[in-house]
């Protein structure tokens, strides 16, 4: 069986990211949904950890953009925007060059879209309520759509009958039965912003058609330290133990 481990938004947090490759244990792909950097205090560790990984396939998402210097930082907040001029000083050219061959989306298999933001927007759109689900219906052509971006875990499933969408907010545990059109998001990987500081990933079936949503615990203290040391944004070590 097929197993496809679904991760996005690791923000330079390698801790989170090395809990989340134990916790999935052996997968046969990996699909990386953007935000490799940004927030977090290991850039380059996390791009070459991920970069390294077999049966990779990987997105940009904004802050990566950002970091490679492709986009006016007036479009972030203050501290991101400090976060991310660092960010650009740290990275090797190597990685930098690894961040900017990255494609805006994709389609994988046949059967799912991936986007960092939203079908209809790749790099931006936040897929938050059923609203936004529903506008990007005819974006995407494939029965599923992985997106990442609002550091959500959620699960956006169509109803053909009603012509609506459903949102869940995955319980621990819980594994969904893919409908025919459905968007997923696995939540952040490296700051969760859903009010629970653990790592968030998602594990993909595609034989079975389900999605699994998981979480682990990793150490947030030795990464709010780092954070602390490197001069980042204090706000930015905070919000990783509370989960915002
Ligand atoms: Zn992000």
């Amino acid at each position: 069986m097929t197993k496809i481990l679904v991760v996005s938004d690791i923000h330079a947090n390698l801790a989170a990211l090395e809990a989340v490759l134990i916790d999935a244990g052996e997968v046969d792909e990996i699909w990386c949904l953007g935000d490799v950097v940004g927030y977090g205090p290991d850039p380059n560790a996390c791009v070459e950890r991920i970069r390294d990984l077999p049966g990779l396939t990987c997105l940009t998402g904004n802050h990566d953009v950002a970091a490679m210097g492709e986009m006016p930082l007036a479009a972030f907040n203050s501290d991101a925007k400090r976060s991310l001029l660092w960010q650009k000083e740290q990275l090797s050219e190597e990685n930098m060059d690894f961040l900017r061959s990255r494609p805006r989306d994709l389609t994988v298999r046949g059967e799912a879209s991936l986007v960092h933001g939203s079908p209809r927007d790749p790099i931006w759109e936040y897929v938050l309520n059923t609203l936004v689900a529903r506008m990007n219906l005819t974006y995407f052509e494939t029965p599923w759509c992985f997106v990442g971006h609002s550091h959500f875990q959620a699960v956006f499933q169509y109803l053909e009958a009603d012509d609506e969408f459903t949102i869940e907010v995955p319980r621990p545990g819980m594994v969904y039965a893919m409908k025919d059109r459905a968007i997923f998001n696995p939540g952040s990987v490296g700051q969760p912003r859903d009010r629970d500081p653990r790592a968030a990933y998602a594990l993909y079936h595609p034989e079975m058609k389900q999605w699994e949503p998981r979480r682990v615990e990793y150490d947030i203290r030795a990464v709010q330290e780092r954070i602390l040391a490197a001069g980042l944004p204090p706000r930015h070590a905070e919000r990783l133990a509370g989960g915002w």
